[in-house]
């Protein structure tokens, strides 16, 4: 394959070798690059941050079509090689760092950008809830994710696909699975397939949430034991409240909820429910007579 060996001259010729620690597998296939520089969608106007450009499968596509771009990749190495390709194209600025830690809405001057990468698969979880704190910024992303974190991301209740990250980031984000790619694309080879997939983030929670800490711990503890029923799951935070066990089933009654329901079993809603109804109770304090919740 040609674009192959072209990605293996460049590393060679800029005297670097593929970095697994990075999770560099370089895109070697110009039509599937083309489809997720497609799936950006971007006009004349368009901010775009691409995260990891590595080689550059996707940059001169996205330079020819934005008004701005922000390259950000934590390798000296790539950045330097990038720095020097678009080191006249004065509407492209190349940021070395790492995703994770630099203060990207600093960074970006513009107050809205689309984010277009082709993630490590390392980090591609903490990247997808860094863009969720930062999504009043990045409202949209073109992401390509290890195909079972897109799955994840993507998935319906009822399945076991479906958890923590499911729910926290389909909170804020409506999230669309867009094409497959295959492992054969990328060198070198990984050991699984890809998926983009699209995210498109809301400032404001798609249900009543209520407090985003306390739904937010209310899911954590639902899945942390996700084979036990909700009312055993959530009995530490229901007890850590000071509620109850009449008071634990009642909240569930409230929330219409069946507290012999698992995790997997509540939709986003439902989670939403539980949380508000879990905000809204009054702390009480348990007399030590009172039986356990579970
Ligand atoms: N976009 C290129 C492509 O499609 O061929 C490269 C994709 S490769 C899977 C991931 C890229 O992200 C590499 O260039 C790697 O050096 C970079 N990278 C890894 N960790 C990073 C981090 N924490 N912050 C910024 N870039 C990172």
């Amino acid at each position: 394959m040609g674009a192959r060996r072209e990605a293996h001259e460049a590393l060679a010729a800029a005297g670097l070798r593929p970095r697994k620690r990075w999770g560099q597998h370089f895109l070697c296939d110009p039509a599937v690059a083309q489809r997720i520089v497609d799936a950006a969608a971007l006009g004349p106007d368009s901010v775009v941050l691409e995260i990891g450009p590595g080689l550059g499968a996707l940059t001169d596509e996205l330079a020819a079509r934005a008004a701005r771009l922000y390259l950000v990749e934590i390798d000296r190495g790539l950045t330097a090689r990038l720095a020097a390709r678009y080191a006249e194209r004065p509407h492209v600025r190349v940021l070395q760092g790492d995703v994770l830690t630099l203060p990207l809405d600093e960074l970006v001057a513009e107050p809205s950008a689309t984010v277009v990468a082709n993630l490590p698969y390392n980090i591609s979880t903490p990247v997808v809830f860094r863009l969720l704190e930062l999504r009043r910024r990045f409202p949209r992303a073109i992401l390509t994710l290890q195909r079972e974190v897109a799955v994840r991301l993507a998935s319906p209740p009822g399945r076991a696909t479906y958890g923590v990250t499911s729910v926290l980031v389909q909170a804020f984000a409506e999230v669309r699975l867009r094409f497959a790619v295959s492992r054969r694309s990328f060198f070198p080879r990984p050991q699984i397939d890809s998926t983009v997939v699209e995210l498109a983030w809301t400032a404001a929670p798609r249900v009543e949430i209520g407090d985003v800490r306390l739904f937010t711990s209310v899911v954590r503890a639902a899945f942390g034991q996700r084979r036990k029923m909700l009312r055993n799951a959530l009995g530490g935070l229901m007890t850590g409240k000071g509620l109850s066990a009449a008071a634990g089933r009642a909240l569930y009654t409230r929330a219409g909820i069946d507290p012999a329901a698992r995790a997997e079993q509540l939709d986003l809603a439902a989670f939403g429910r539980l949380a508000r109804v879990l905000s809204e109770a009054p702390s009480q304090v348990t007399r030590p007579d009172d039986p356990p919740q579970h």
